[in-house]
């Protein structure tokens, strides 16, 4: 993803309306690798910005997704999580217990859908999730 002041420039340039809530959100996403949920940014970009509204987080994410400068993945933990690692092709790895994504690099260009589940259709990209449990909620002993 782009730098805050890229960001500024390209949503000016696109016509669309750049606030200071805005930036807030352009540098909260920035580098960002913990993949958080809509609300968790909200939560985060109120502390700095306490004007801030949970439709502007909104709408801003949509906005960075149809530039393509985020991802928006559902990795089945229940709330839409934010991706500005939009750079490099990655995968996941999702806690079941926390919710907890992390970035994996793997190469999965060899992965291929056998020919008689292939047909009539044409992939156009590969999502693999891992899932487990991080190490935190493993030290964690579940049941009474
Ligand atoms: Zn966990
Ligand atoms: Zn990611």
């Amino acid at each position: 993803m782009k730098t805050a002041s890229e960001l500024t420039t390209l949503f000016r340039d696109r016509g669309l309306r750049v606030t200071p809530q805005r930036q807030a959100i352009f540098r909260l996403l920035h580098g960002n690798d913990v993949h958080p949920t809509v609300e968790a940014l909200y939560e985060s970009a109120r502390t700095e910005m306490p004007t801030i509204s949970l439709k502007t987080v909104y709408q801003t994410v949509h906005d960075l997704e149809s530039m393509g400068e985020v991802a928006l993945l559902d990795v089945g933990t229940g709330s839409i999580r934010v991706d500005p690692n939009v750079d490099h092709g990655h995968h996941h790895l999702v806690c079941t217990r926390c919710g907890t994504v992390r970035d994996v690099l793997l190469d999965v260009a060899d992965l291929r859908v056998p020919a008689r589940y292939r047909r009539d259709f044409t992939v156009e990209a590969v999502e693999v999730v891992f899932r487990g449990v991080c190490d935190t909620c493993a030290a964690v002993p579940v049941g009474p």
